[in-house]
């Protein structure tokens, strides 16, 4: 079993951080309270919360961590490299620049000018590293939440790297989608365009065992007394693990797409969705695992300013000319996808999982079928209320609640 990633609640949660917010310019430019856009959408206050999860950032191994994650970083730059056409000479903000690595892509990829934004104090060794790669003069590093911070003119193209475990967990698109309302052009691009979350149930005999069978027997010695407090310890809260394919019982179900061009953040606050799945195997079902992909995708063909983003696309990266009404969204053989599922190369979210207390013997062809709901926290906003209700053919239903924190 893993342990628990490092976190910014307790100490014990994903990717981490902490830190505080404010509105300095740490780059050359001093930009604090700039013009007024005619709507521009109300900066949501800076709770406690926030001022813990950004200083969770400005810790150097959580970034180490996502740096060395090559499918993460790797994916991010071949996707800034396919739109270089469009990058080039653009006005760019990188929503939560961290050490500045996704603005020197867009500085390679030819931007004009990065506006590069982070709350956290990491920013004052990515102001650093922009001046070591001699980019003082087009990346421009502000220390504060990019719902506070001002900038001198309207951007071409956002790029962040938002996503949390199951997605959504640190509710940190809420940010993009002010960023995208409040300074993003009409037409401009968006790295990641969309995101994808899905759920499947797993087995995971080998799991089981190692939390919950090892106290029948300790040494000779029965510990049995133990298991329903392993079981609490082990499956009471969300797991961050790696599983592979195999751990998979059938194909993925969806529980929610973002397209980040047009998602509101009203839509984060709560996601529901039912499922319904036909086990491919004779095997016991410990739980669900919850992975997603994000694709990098330009806007929508019905935005009035398509055309002025595909003309300056080569014609590879040019987008399918219709969507699919079907629940997955279609996608050109070209699009770039960071995909996290337990079938692909593992990347620092792993997959999360939630384990059932007392797993259920399924039949090939049995269904499981119930429903998932994903809630912000009241408490925390960054924290996720999970609900899963669950129930296999002919059995009885079960309901689950945990928090992700
Ligand atoms: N872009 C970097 C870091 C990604 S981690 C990389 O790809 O390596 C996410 C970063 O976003 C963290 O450094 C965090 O402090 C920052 N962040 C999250 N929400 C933010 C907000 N509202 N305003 C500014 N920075 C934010």
């Amino acid at each position: 079993m893993l342990p628990a990633p490092p976190g910014f609640s307790n100490g014990h949660t994903p990717r981490s951080r902490r830190g505080r917010a404010r509105g300095s310019v740490v780059g050359r430019h001093g930009n604090v309270g700039a013009g007024t856009p005619h709507n521009p959408p109300l900066a949501p206050p800076c709770t406690d919360f926030d001022v813990a999860y950004f200083k969770a950032y400005s810790h150097l191994g959580v970034h180490e961590e996502m740096l060395k994650d090559h499918v993460r970083t790797e994916t991010y730059r071949s996707a800034i490299m396919r739109y270089q056409n469009f990058i080039a000479g653009k006005v760019v903000l990188d929503v939560g620049c961290g050490t500045g690595i996704l603005s020197i892509f867009c500085a390679f990829a030819g931007a004009r000018r990065v506006y590069a934004v982070d709350a956290s104090e990491i920013v004052v060794q990515a102001v650093e590293v922009v001046k070591e790669n001699n980019l003082s003069d087009k990346i421009i590093v502000l220390h504060g939440r990019v719902e506070d911070v001002n900038i001198e003119e309207k951007v071409d193209v956002i790029v962040s790297e938002w996503m949390g475990y199951m997605l959504l967990y640190e509710s940190m698109l809420a940010s993009v989608i002010f960023a995208r309302d409040k300074w993003l052009k009409p037409g401009g691009l968006i790295l990641p365009s969309h995101a994808v979350l899905y759920m499947a149930p797993v087995t995971h005999s080998e799991r089981y065992r190692e939390s919950v069978d090892f106290w029948r027997d300790v040494y000779g010695i029965k510990m049995s007394s133990m298991v329903p407090l392993a079981k609490q310890c082990a499956f009471e809260e969300p797991s961050v693990e790696t599983i592979t394919g195999e751990n998979v019982l059938t194909w993925p179900s969806l529980v929610k797409q973002v397209d980040c061009y047009t998602i509101k953040s009203q839509e984060l606050e709560t996601v529901t969705e039912n499922f319904k799945f036909s086990s491919m195997l004779h095997a016991p079902l410990h739980g669900f695992a919850f992975w997603f992909d994000v694709e990098f995708d330009g806007p929508a063909i019905s935005s009035p300013n398509y055309n002025l983003l595909v003309d300056s696309l080569s014609p590879s990266d040019q987008l399918p000319q219709s969507s699919s009404q079907n629940k997955k969204r279609a996608k050109s053989d070209e699009t770039i996808v960071l995909s996290t599922a337990p079938e692909d190369t593992p990347t620092h979210w792993q997959q999360t999982l939630l384990y059932l207390y007392d797993p259920i013997e399924l039949k090939q062809d049995q269904i499981i079928e119930g429903s998932i709901t994903l809630t912000q926290s009241r408490e925390n906003s960054r924290f996720l209320n999970i609900h899963l209700e669950y129930s296999s053919s002919g059995g009885r239903s079960f309901v689950k609640e945990s928090v992700m924190r």
